[in-house]
């Protein structure tokens, strides 16, 4: 019996994040080079928790009623992005939950930049920062160019600001004003806007400060809300 070699070269579990990456690169949702770089460098097995099936696209219960968006969001939100996470900006990631966005931003920003995670659940910030330590984006934690933080997003993370690309990674009934006023002009910012019915709002500001709006396509997400909101929800 012949063995299925390309099962044995690609049993490991950085084997399977590839293929996930060549699929979303197949489907055209990875247009980018660096992106699948990234994405391939970073194992979506180290974000998700024990027995979940972190290869399929398709979010992951994390508990706390969050989830690890799915794949190609994760990747439909670093194409949006690109541009504006070269080598020494700053990105902002809002309800970075397994921190697995925060981990690719603090890859493509680089030593010289900065990567942050703001998180408003203390559990899901630990279970973020032991997740990035066992990934390839752990010396960026260890040097600081990459932080998470216990805070409510819907007011950022001043302290750093102004920031090149700012994620959100929860649906907000109305874009939060500290989010606009904590982009840099020339920056761009990514958010699900909406209740039920949700639209990932891609928010540019121009170098007069002014800004632009433009929805990309039609998302499901969970609601950035107050903690005891979320907590409660179900
Ligand atoms: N990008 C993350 C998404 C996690 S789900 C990932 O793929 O892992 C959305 C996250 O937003 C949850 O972890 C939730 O706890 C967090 N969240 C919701 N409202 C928030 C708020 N007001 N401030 C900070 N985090 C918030």
């Amino acid at each position: 019996m012949l063995l299925p070699l390309q099962r044995l070269w690609t049993s490991g579990s950085l084997g399977r994040n590839k293929e996930l990456v060549e699929r979303l690169q197949l489907y055209g949702i990875i247009k980018s080079k660096k992106v699948a770089e990234v994405m391939e460098a970073i194992d979506r097995g180290l974000f998700v928790p024990p027995g979940s099936a972190p290869y399929v696209d398709t979010p992951i219960l994390i508990g706390y009623n969050a989830t690890i968006s799915a794949p190609h969001m994760h990747a439909a939100c670093l194409e949006l992005l690109r541009e504006h996470l070269q080598p020494g900006m700053r990105a902002l990631d809002v309800g970075s939950g397994t921190g697995y966005l925060t981990a690719c931003f603090a890859m493509m920003v680089g030593p010289e930049g900065h990567a942050v995670g703001v998180e408003h659940i203390a559990e899901l910030v630990d279970f973020s920062i032991n997740n990035i330590k066992n990934s390839a984006a752990s010396s960026f934690l260890k040097e600081g160019s990459l932080s998470v933080h216990i805070a409510d997003g819907r007011e950022g993370w001043p302290d750093l600001a102004p920031y090149d690309a700012i994620h959100v990674g929860a649906a907000a009934p109305e874009i939060p004003q500290p989010l606009i006023d904590q982009l840099k002009p020339g920056g761009r910012l990514v958010i699900p806007v909406g209740t039920v019915f949700q639209d990932l709002q891609v928010i540019d500001k121009k170098m007069d400060g002014s800004v632009s709006i433009r929805s990309e396509t039609s998302v499901r997400y969970v609601p950035l809300t107050s903690k005891a909101a979320q907590l409660h929800s179900n």
